[in-house]
């Protein structure tokens, strides 16, 4: 495994940075193992990495069809924050947080979590009641959220405008100073890199087929591009694409699959401290380390698997962004792309086990689900190895759509990055 130290930098850099070795072996597929993730996302590679770590579940296999962190885990915009409304949301994702703090270390890979603040923008008398209604429900559970002037939101956000007379101004702000962003692609890096030192085979390039299951109905492997391989345990990490991998094994899931796009803006110096989300005029802004401004969407009208998504929305999002921040309406934007986020009638997700046997899904993150990559694999490596939820994902089951018993996240955000 490739150490990162100040003395391999410096003997590398001597080498002119020629003799790395690969941070993970491009493994082929055995014939067997004991767990087998589907999806090479931070999701399915954390999930690998705490089963090894956590609980000496080695035998395991990560399969992709494209390239590891090449689906919504490397197109996101990179929002992390836990002041979700119920008591349910708040725990999962305040896991994920406790969690992200120490993942650099953990992993020993500069995942860049930065810790600089979101700030939820309210526009009307609603907004306002809402985001306060947000703020008593997060402190209740230990989430840590404040109300913020308009005033004051500007003083924490500078380039921000606050103008009375904005089409939408600026009634004040939520902030959750303990939210912030991190590097997509290094969390997909770190966990691959961790998980496959653990002795975790990672198999790209790989597409899953179809989930067998055996005359008793139990899982018993799955066919891919690279033939079947044998698996008491499957667990599917697929985002977008779920619908259509437990398609294959027959079992239908509550997810519509749209496409979500971002964009991001050419590199300018440091001017956007935090991370600026607004519900109401529908786009949410960051600046990266690189200096590009990163700017996100709203998912489109129609479902589709096309990862890209309509140019009315992006025009949209750019009107939004120039009306928040008139200083950015001479930036050039640079690229844009889209990713299939996978949305259940709640907005939650579901994370567990499925009518069949040796089957586990964690699905249904939508727009939302990066923020969950440590605190969701955590989770789903427990429910894995121990064929039982943990507690903090228990509530979060398909059954919750027959039961009634949802968790009503889409009532309660019009954005859930
Ligand atoms: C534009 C955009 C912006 C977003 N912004 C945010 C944000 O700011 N904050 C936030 O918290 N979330 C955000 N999200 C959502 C977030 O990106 C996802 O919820 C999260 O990354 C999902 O991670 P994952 O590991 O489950 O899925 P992915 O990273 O998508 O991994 C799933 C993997 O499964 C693979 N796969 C699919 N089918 C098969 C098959 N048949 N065989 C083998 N492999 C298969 C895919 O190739 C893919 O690599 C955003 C999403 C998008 C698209």
């Amino acid at each position: 495994m490739t150490h990162f130290s100040a003395f391999s930098l410096l003997k590398n850099a001597l080498s002119a940075n020629e003799n790395w070795r690969p941070q993970w072996p491009a493994a082929e597929p055995k014939a067997e193992y004991d767990v087998v993730i589907v999806g090479a996302g931070g999701h399915g590679l954390g999930c690998a990495y705490y089963l090894a770590k956590e609980h000496g579940i080695t035998k395991v296999a990560v399969i992709d069809k494209g390239w590891l962190g090449g689906g919504n885990t490397g197109r996101n915009t990179t929002i992390i924050r836990s002041n979700y409304l119920y008591d349910e949301s708040a725990r999962l994702y305040d896991h994920a947080v406790d969690l992200w703090e120490g993942l650099a270390q953990e992993l020993n890979y500069n995942i860049m979590y930065s810790r600089r603040g979101v700030l939820m923008l309210a526009h009307t008398v609603h907004d306002v009641q809402s985001f306060q209604r947000h703020i008593h429900a997060n402190r209740l559970n230990g989430v840590d959220n404040r109300w913020l002037t308009a005033a004051e939101a500007k003083a924490y956000c500078p380039p921000l405008n606050i103008s009375p007379t904005a089409r939408y101004p600026v009634m004040g702000a939520a902030l959750q100073e303990r939210a912030g962003t991190a590097r997509h692609d290094a969390v997909a890096w770190g966990y691959a890199r961790a998980a496959s030192a653990r002795g975790v085979d990672i198999i790209q390039n790989c597409p899953v087929t179809a989930i067998r299951r055996g005359p008793d109905g139990a899982v018993v492997g799955v066919d891919t591009a690279k033939g079947f391989i044998k698996a008491k345990k499957v667990a599917v990490s697929a985002a977008g694409n779920t619908s259509v991998v437990m398609g294959t094994a027959d079992v239908r899931l509550p997810l519509e699959s749209y496409p979500l796009q971002a964009l991001v803006s050419e590199p300018v110096k440091p001017c956007f401290p935090c991370v600026v989300m607004s519900n109401t005029v529908h786009a949410y802004i960051s600046q990266s380390n690189k200096g590009e401004l990163v700017i996100g969407s709203g998912t489109d009208q129609y479902t589709s698997y096309s990862q890209r998504g309509g140019l009315a929305l992006i025009e949209h999002t750019v009107a939004a962004i120039v009306e928040m921040f008139p200083v950015f309406s001479r930036m050039r934007m640079l690229r844009m792309w889209g990713g299939i986020v996978d949305v259940t009638p709640d907005r939650s997700a579901i994370l567990g086990k499925t009518p069949v046997k040796g089957l586990y899904v964690n699905c249904g993150w939508g727009t939302g689900g990066f923020k969950a990559t440590p605190g969701a694999a955590h989770v789903l490596a427990h429910t894995v190895a121990r064929d039982e939820p943990h507690p903090i994902n228990a509530p979060f089951t398909l059954e919750r759509f027959t039961t009634g018993r949802l968790i009503d996240e889409a009532a309660a955000a019009a954005v859930a990055h």
